[in-house]
């Protein structure tokens, strides 16, 4: 019987969908190995995010409000989580693998003494117990690992799990007293740049456009109509980001962001290992490259070979005529 806390992400008092994805993981392990699980909603004024998840199935929501936690910093954040799992008696501990859950979740680790496995993409029981799957060596092995310790870690790769669905039932609200201070002695929240973009979030759009250095400094011209029209994000090769040509942000890959939407352009990459880590379980992958001989090609639900410059504003010129 495990006993789950999930901790719970949120944007503009709201919770993100990666939140559901992290829940369809403890909801899967729960249907192996039994037990339940709690939420953890931290931050300052989240009592309308906490109210949100209470239809998800979860023994409680807890609610860890103060203003320390106003912002995401790892030390603060993984003092409270450890408490709050110590207190709810949890055995393992879950929250995506964002860049959030990068940060704080190793350190929550520590302070439970409890082993860790990240970016986990499956559950499965094996002879050993059950097991997380993930990929390792830039995704090019996937293994299964039986975590040892009496509390366990687990960060989640969101895009690998379907958003779990309201089940309806209100879970109770648990306010709990929070105390960050200790651990918020050596950094301090200065500001947060964020980019305005009217665009989805590139983790969690539908369609994504991404181009690649063979796009050079026509790389907006090229992936902006396309990403427009389709109501899509805009992700890069790390060439096209090195090169100046994208920004850091729309880095997919191995050292970028981990992307699975239902459709995926890749424009102009050759489809290096590290950038198909990073995409490959695209429902639909389209890739349009003047090189034939690519490995784009190889993961390719559908390819072009053509000039992207010539075929992306054919394509866009049809979609249009035809949405007409
Ligand atoms: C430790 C490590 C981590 C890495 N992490 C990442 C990562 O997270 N993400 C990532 O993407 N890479 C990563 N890389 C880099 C990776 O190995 C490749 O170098 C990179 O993905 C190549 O990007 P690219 O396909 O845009 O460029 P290139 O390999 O230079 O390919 C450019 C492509 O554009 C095509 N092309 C050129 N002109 C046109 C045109 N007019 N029309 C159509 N096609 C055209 C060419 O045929 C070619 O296929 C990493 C590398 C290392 C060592």
């Amino acid at each position: 019987m495990t006993k789950i806390l999930v901790i719970a992400e949120h944007e503009k008092g709201a919770p993100k969908k990666l939140t559901l994805n992290t829940l369809e993981f403890a909801r899967q392990v729960v249907a192996h190995a039994g037990g339940s699980y709690d939420l953890a909603v931290l931050g300052s004024g989240v009592g309308g995010v906490a109210q949100a998840l209470t239809g998800y199935g979860a023994d409680a929501v807890y609610v860890a409000d103060h203003p320390d936690l106003a912002h995401v910093l790892a030390g603060p954040y993984a003092k409270v989580i450890a408490d709050l799992a110590q207190r709810a008696g949890a055995d393992l501990v879950c929250m995506s693998a964002s860049s959030a859950g990068k940060d704080v979740l190793p350190r929550v680790a520590v302070r439970l003494q409890a082993g860790m496995a990240s970016d986990v993409v499956g559950v499965v029981q094996t002879a050993q117990g059950l097991a997380y799957r993930r990929p390792m060596w830039a995704g090019n092995l996937t293994g299964d690992v039986v975590v040892e310790t009496p509390v366990q870690v687990v960060s989640v790769r969101a895009s690998a799990f379907d958003a779990l669905a309201a089940t309806g039932g209100a879970s109770p609200l648990v306010e709990v007293a929070a105390d960050p201070q200790a651990a918020s002695a050596r950094v301090r929240y200065v500001g947060f740049e964020g980019v305005v973009s009217s665009r989805p979030d590139l983790a969690e759009a539908s369609v994504v456009v991404a181009g690649g250095r063979g796009l050079k400094d026509r790389f907006n011209q090229i992936t902006e109509p396309l990403a427009d029209l389709l109501g899509g994000a805009i992700g890069a090769s790390r060439a096209a980001v090195d090169d100046g040509y994208a920004p850091n942000d729309y880095q997919v890959g191995q050292t970028g962001k981990v992307v699975a939407p239902q459709l995926y352009f890749a424009i102009a990459i050759s489809g290096a290992v590290q950038h198909l880590a990073g995409m490959k379980n695209s429902k639909v992958i389209v890739a349009i490259n003047k090189n034939a001989d690519e490995p784009i090609f190889k993961v390719a639900d559908y390819g072009l070979v053509a000039d992207a410059f010539v075929a992306v504003p054919e394509l866009v010129g049809k979609i249009k005529a035809l949405r007409a």
